[in-house]
């Protein structure tokens, strides 16, 4: 792990400790200068670069990724951006099982975890397997100065996300909900100061800072209720991924609440709030989060379904599923309401 201003730098001789040589560079379209330049950095050791890195991981840009590594004879992935760009290489390393150099550039946190996802006809399938996780991760946040404030926000309450779950997860222990805590605190103050001026160096460290921990969180317990709702409605409904997040995290942690007295006091004091639900909401109101699903493009009609799938697979959460109380949190959420006490 290597963290700091200027550490890309270091791209090269990571490679070489991990006796890689013929990296194969991966970006989304939009950051296929700078993979270029992670590639101009490796000079001999890059041997091509694809900027096709898609949100969700269609299987089709997996084909592609996977083809283009079998091609060129690549020993080696570079993922440089976000989860998208992360998560093209996790399914290169899941097929040929080579090691991966993450270089995130968002804060949603993938690069600490080992878990895949590929989404084929509108479906995503998820999964945990050792060989995704990256080998090496650089944390360099002048990498992140020029994501747009909208991105931030939403990638940095999808952090917020991991963290807070992570709380109450069923196997969850101390040294997880140290980070968890620590990880809120430092995403949501890297935020204000964010929204200030987007170019704060100090502030891109802390909210890097942030993701490092909440992917962390998310990388070693359990999700519960909140991860499952977005998973499901980003899925079902097509709706923009970080910030799905961002709308139903508050609702998610009402919903919670009387059941994770303890995890949503560390929310709050994380967070500086008196009530961890209302912290969220507010934090992401004052500095103009899209607040309803409705905003976000969901369909009224998709809300009756949606609590339908909600209760379709059980999996652990503190606080039963109950369809009538998801109904209610999804039609708050649809609303822009705030979270229910
Ligand atoms: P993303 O990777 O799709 O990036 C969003 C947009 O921001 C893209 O257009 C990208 O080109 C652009 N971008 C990224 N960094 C930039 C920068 N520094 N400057 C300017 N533009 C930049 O979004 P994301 O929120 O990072 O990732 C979302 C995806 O990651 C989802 O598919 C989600 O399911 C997945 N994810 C997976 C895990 C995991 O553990 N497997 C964890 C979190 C998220």
């Amino acid at each position: 792990m290597l963290f700091g201003p200027g550490r890309l730098a270091e791209l090269p001789a990571e490679l070489d400790r991990l006796g890689a040589g013929c990296a194969l560079v991966l970006s989304t379209p939009g950051q296929s200068a700078l993979a270029e330049r992670a590639a101009a950095l490796l000079g001999a050791r890059a041997a091509g670069v694809l900027a096709g890195a898609v949100m969700h991981v269609p299987v089709e840009c997996a084909a592609a990724a996977r083809h283009a590594a079998r091609r060129i004879g690549a020993d080696s992935v570079v993922a440089i951006g976000g989860g998208s760009t992360t998560g093209l290489a996790k399914a290169v390393a899941l097929d040929a099982g080579l090691p991966i150099v993450a270089v995130p550039t968002t804060y949603a946190g993938s690069e600490m975890t080992p878990i895949w996802g590929l989404t084929e006809g509108g479906v995503k399938k998820t999964g945990r397997d050792a060989r995704v996780l990256p080998r090496t991760v650089i944390y360099d946040p002048e990498l992140s100065l020029e994501l747009p404030l909208a991105t931030t926000l939403a990638s940095t309450m999808n952090a917020i996300a991991h963290g807070a779950e992570g709380l109450y997860a069923h196997d969850g222990n101390p040294i997880v909900a140290l980070m968890a805590e620590e990880g809120i605190r430092a995403s949501a103050v890297a935020l204000v100061a964010l929204a200030a001026d987007p170019h704060d160096l100090a502030a891109r460290g802390d909210a890097l800072y942030g993701a490092w921990l909440c992917g962390s969180v998310l990388g070693a317990v359990a999700m519960g209720l909140h991860h499952k709702l977005c998973h499901t409605l980003g899925g079902s409904f097509d709706l923009p991924h970080a910030e799905v997040h961002t709308v139903v995290l508050p609702h998610a942690l009402a919903y919670n609440a009387p059941a994770a007295a303890a995890a949503m006091a560390r929310i709050a004091r994380a967070l500086g709030a008196s009530d961890a639900a209302r912290g969220v909401f507010d934090l992401a109101a004052r500095l103009g989060a899209p607040a309803s699903l409705r905003a976000l493009g969901m369909p009224a009609a998709g809300l009756d379904r949606a609590a339908d799938l909600a209760v379709l697979t059980p999996y652990p959460n503190p606080r039963p599923l109950e369809r009538a109380g998801l109904r209610a949190l999804l039609q708050r959420a649809y609303d822009g309401s705030p979270p229910a006490p």
